[in-house]
């Protein structure tokens, strides 16, 4: 029955993904079933979205009230889910205005735009320049894809924007070194995902903002995968008090509905973005700011940032356990429920190898086994991710 769907969907849809070969049919809580009724524990949410587990009732009420009420209306009129949104985001946040997005991507250009748009009121300019970091990700669209420090990503598609330079992450000396009279902005993941879990050190952070200070240079954090309560903090930069002047978010900001945003200081908002510089159609429509409203609501109901603080440290020392074990695992990276086992050996074949025995992991490059499960995991779930992982390592070895 799947060979036939997977067939199916390799003639319709174009081919930029390599898919696992499963089709995927319907969650509950921490488990995926594919169409054949197989189970697998997830440690992964659709690349770090479905933070709350699947089928949470009060989620998908609030959702199905919604789409009974109003699913769009365009930004020409208010509606009370994105006003509530808003204010949710900014208070966890401590941002001060806030644009929704339709996806992570979209934050990205937002941000980019708006760090541009506040360097060019001060001196009329249009030639300013943004720091990004090597081994980077930050969306696939042109502004995004041209702050994204990977060479392979970018080659087919020159020319970038252009005016980006790119500096080291966790090397102060490597970003002065980028510093111009025309830099407008430092952009940087709080812990770089995709580039293989590489969180931004605490003494790195204080530099730039320093150095962002100085120099009147806006620093974006993005915090699209760290962020919503991955690190055990609602952002990830919390955990050092390091604010940047804006912020990108998505990912589990929604819970599986797509929604991004880019949320600002006062200081930029209002010098930056005006009437008419920057619009969405859908973007913070009713449906998927009633899903960011009940985020928030959830996190604080369901106690999840105490549930990551707590299963996060476990799945850490489990994690560091298997590290002593194998060889061929050089390290543990990350924090949280956002780590990465960096391995000496390609990881593709064990993530195929787990998938099979029914669990799901991704990776981050080649070489580092992601974890990014749901935040509601328990630690009855990492010692069974633990189980099955091992068997894998073992063969892996063997
Ligand atoms: C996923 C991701 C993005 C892009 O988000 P999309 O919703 O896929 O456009 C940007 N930055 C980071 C750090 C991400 O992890």
């Amino acid at each position: 029955m799947m060979k036939q769907y997977i067939e199916e969907a390799e003639a319709a849809l174009l081919h930029t993904y390599n898919r696992y070969p499963v089709v995927l049919d319907r969650g509950d809580g921490v488990y995926l079933y594919d169409i054949e009724g197989k189970k697998y524990l997830d440690f992964a949410a659709g690349i770090g979205v479905f933070a709350l587990g699947y089928r949470n009732e009060k989620y998908n009420d609030a959702l199905k009230d919604q789409i009974d009420k109003l699913i769009h209306t365009s930004n020409y009129y208010y509606n009370i889910p994105a006003i509530e949104a808003a204010k949710k985001l900014k208070k966890a946040s401590g941002m001060d205005r806030v644009f929704f997005t339709n996806s992570g991507a979209e934050a990205v250009e937002g941000a980019l735009k708006a760090a541009r748009k506040y360097a060019y009121l001060k001196d009329g300019c249009r030639d300013h320049e943004i720091i990004a970091m090597e081994h980077s990700f930050h969306g696939r669209t042109f502004g995004a894809l041209s702050v994204t420090g990977n060479p392979h990503y970018r080659e087919a598609f020159e020319p970038m924007i252009g005016h980006i330079r790119f500096a080291e992450l966790n090397d102060f000396d490597s970003v002065l070194a980028q510093v111009t009279d025309k830099t407008c902005a430092v952009i940087l993941e709080t812990i770089q995902g995709e580039g293989g879990i590489y969180p931004a050190s605490e003494d790195f952070l204080k530099k730039v903002r320093t150095l962002c200070d100085e120099r009147d240079i806006l620093l974006i954090l993005d915090e699209i995968q760290c962020g919503m309560g991955r690190t055990g903090a609602m952002f990830a930069w919390q955990r050092c008090g390091v604010k940047p002047d804006i912020m990108a978010v998505a990912k589990a900001l929604g819970c599986g509905i797509p929604v991004g945003a880019f949320a600002m200081t006062e200081r930029v908002g209002s010098h930056s973005l005006t009437s008419g510089d920057h619009g969405t159609t859908y973007g913070g429509n009713p449906l998927a700011c009633a899903a960011v409203s009940r985020v928030f609501d959830l996190f604080e109901e369901e106690g999840i940032l105490e549930n990551v603080n707590r299963v996060g440290e476990y799945l850490g020392t489990c994690l560091d356990k298997l590290a002593e074990e194998y060889a061929f695992i050089e390290t543990v990276r990350g924090t949280g429920l956002m780590r990465g086992l960096a391995c000496t050996i390609p990881v593709g074949g064990i993530i195929s190898r787990v998938l099979e025995k029914g669990l799901i992991l991704i990776n981050a490059g080649a070489q580092v086994i992601r974890f990014l499960p749901p935040l509601i995991i328990s630690r009855e779930n990492v010692d069974e991710m633990v189980g099955i992982l091992r068997e894998c390592l073992d063969e892996a070895e063997g």
